[in-house]
Formats: C-alpha cells, structure tokens, sequence
C-alpha cells in the first residue's frame, strides 16, 4: 500500500514528531516485507541484501540476458549449485529467510539502513525497555504541494484500520461510514474497504474527499474535506523520503 493526503502543510511547516520511528523487531521485519513488495522488485536492493540474510557463503550474480539472477545453494554438487531466480522470488525469499530465522539486532538495524535508505540504529524503547531499531524518516524538508497525486493516484482502498473505523463511529461520522465497506467473517468484521458508493459495494472513481482549492481558478491544489479525521495511512503519507521518491511525491521538490 501507499497513500494519500492533500494536507494543510504549506511551506516549511515542520513534521514535528516524525523524524525517528522506533520499530521493535517483529515490526522492523514487517517494515521490511511492507518495503519489498509494495514497490517493483528491487532488483539492486536484494542482491545487496543477500550476504546479509542467507549468509556470507551465499553468491549471487546478474544475468542481464535473462533479466535474473544466478543464486549459489551451498552444499549441492558443483553441476547443480546455481539456481537461476527473478528478483521478485528473491524478494520473498530473503523475507522467508528473515521470517523463519531473525538476524541480531545488528544486522537488522543494518538492512533497514539499506533498505530505507536512511539512518538507523539499534535502541532500547523508552516505554518498555525492549531493544529495536530507530529508523530516521529523513523527511526534513518535506513541504506537501497539495498536488493530489497520491489521493487519486496510489491505491489504499484496502489499508483501513479498525482503529480509524471506531473513530469515526465515535464521532457519529455517518457521512465517512455509509462510504467504507466491512468485510466480514460470519458476524466479525476482518477488513475494511474504502471509498464506496452509499448503499453499494461499488468503489468510487476518485476519493469522494478531495476537493479544488480554488475551484474557479484552476490552482492545480487539492483539499481534504476530513483532514481533521482522514484515515491513517493518509496521515502517514509520505512515511519516508523513500516512500514518496518510489511513489511520485512532489514533496521535496526533486
Ligand atoms: S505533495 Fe505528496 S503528499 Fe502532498 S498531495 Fe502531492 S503527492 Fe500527496
């Protein structure tokens, strides 16, 4: 997933709050595997990242004629040592790996270095005194456009969460609700689905939300109807320097 936000910040308005995240392990991972596949596979990322997770006797190689890799399995006979694999295999094989074996929290802070392209070091949380990693957003700098790209562009229609459901049935938003679709297993509900028609199961064309700046003059600007209470994943738009560069974000202007 990746979403969305025509916001109210202009200018220079700092991200207060939001330039370290602290992941614990099991989270770190799941950031991970959130990485690698909500982009095209990356091809350069993983077979940096391979000595890291499958070990150092691991080799692996490009092979621009096939548009794949050639992996080593240490241990087979010379004649079928090399296994020929796509980047998108790959991909889930190294989250395999992180899965069923987690590295020290050393090599993990390593890999998300790499893998977010930023900052971040091991750290115990201030709350419950549990080692994990703090990963720096790198987002100083950041200045939403209010472009809309990323409302009408990137698809979040299934990244609702329960808290943002409850919310809004606190608040008596029956406006939102009548627009996001529950589904359920038997009576519980198990996801959400976002925007629909009212009274359907049918998705909008566009996020019934978004709205002209300026109407009549063609500003290019977008706003939010429910800023105060949009989704989550909306908020946390762009949630990295590297999540908007990989999505069209015009925020940092480059
Ligand atoms: S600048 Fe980025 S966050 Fe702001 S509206 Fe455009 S795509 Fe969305």
């Amino acid at each position: 997933m990746q979403p969305a936000c025509p916001c109210d910040l202009k200018g220079d308005t700092p991200l207060d709050g939001k330039e370290h995240v602290f992941l614990s392990m099991a989270e770190a991972i799941d950031a991970i595997r959130t990485d690698f596949y909500q982009y095209p596979p990356q091809r350069r990322l993983f077979m940096d990242l391979c000595p890291l997770i499958l070990g150092p006797d691991i080799t692996i190689a490009d092979d621009p004629r096939c548009q794949c890799m050639w992996i080593s399995r240490p241990g087979r006979t010379r004649k079928n040592r090399m296994l020929r694999i796509t980047a998108r295999e790959l991909g889930h094989t190294l989250i395999t790996a992180l899965e069923n074996a987690p590295p020290s929290t050393e090599v993990i802070a390593e890999i998300c270095r790499k893998t977010f392209q930023t900052r971040a070091e091991v750290a115990g949380n201030d709350k419950g005194g549990k080692t994990g990693i703090l990963i720096e957003t790198d987002m100083q700098g950041f200045a939403c456009r209010q472009c809309g790209r990323c409302c009408q562009v990137l698809d979040y229609r299934h990244e609702l969460s329960a808290a943002d459901y409850r919310h809004w049935q606190l608040l008596g938003r029956n406006d939102i609700l009548e627009r996001v679709a529950t589904i359920r297993h038997g009576s519980r509900i198990v996801s959400y689905a976002v925007w629909v028609e009212p009274g359907t199961r049918r998705f909008s064309e566009t996020c019934p939300w978004l709205l002209p700046a300026a109407p009549n003059h063609g500003s290019g600007r977008w706003l939010c109807r429910i800023h105060e209470v949009k989704p989550g994943i909306c908020r946390q738009y762009p949630g990295t320097r590297k999540h908007a560069q990989m999505t069209g974000c015009a925020g940092f202007g480059d």
